[in-house]
Parts: structure tokens; C-alpha cells; sequence
């Protein structure tokens, strides 16, 4: 029974310093995601991780979509010159 009680504690413990671990995980997290926005764009102005022209392995993922413009050589939502919009928003 006395090792149940304790074992108990020490659960009990744990769950406590991990909920404490959480909440600073929570705010570093955040942090973090709010410079990953700014940093998260690559040089042409879309996702770093969506951007097929830094990563050439993609293309074959948006095609697959059908989300590709042949002119251009670029996924169509990601095409600036078919979409001006696009180029507004920083998109080369
Ligand atoms: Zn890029
Ligand atoms: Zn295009």
C-alpha cells in the first residue's frame, strides 16, 4: 500500500511538472511561429515549403493536383504572372 502512495505522488508529479513544461512549450511555440511567418517564405515570395522552385520535387505533387502552369513552369497558385493578385503579395 505504501509503494501505491507513492508511486502515487509520483504521478501525480510528473503531471504537474509536465503540465508546467507545456505552458512554456505553449509560449516558446508561439514565439517561434511568429518568426517562422516572416522567415517561412522563401526568395520567390511563396511557402518555403510549398515553393517548387526550391524544391523541384514538388512539381510533380501540384501537377498531380492539376494545379500547374505549363507556361510559366510554376503551380498556378503560385504563378504571379496568371495572377496579379498573387504579385501583390510579394509572390515572384
Ligand atoms: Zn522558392
Ligand atoms: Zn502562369
Amino acid at each position: 500500500m505504501r509503494r501505491f502512495v507513492s508511486k502515487m505522488v509520483l504521478v501525480v508529479g510528473l503531471a504537474v511538472s509536465s503540465n508546467v513544461v507545456h505552458a512554456e512549450d505553449r509560449t516558446a511555440a508561439g514565439k517561434a511561429a511568429g518568426v517562422a511567418k516572416v522567415a517561412e517564405k522563401c526568395e520567390h515570395g511563396v511557402k518555403k515549403s510549398l515553393c517548387t522552385r526550391c524544391n523541384p520535387k514538388l512539381e510533380a505533387v501540384f501537377k498531380a493536383k492539376g494545379d500547374w502552369c505549363s507556361e510559366h513552369g510554376v503551380p498556378e497558385s503560385q504563378c504571379a504572372k496568371c495572377n496579379p493578385k498573387l504579385a501583390k503579395e510579394g509572390v515572384k
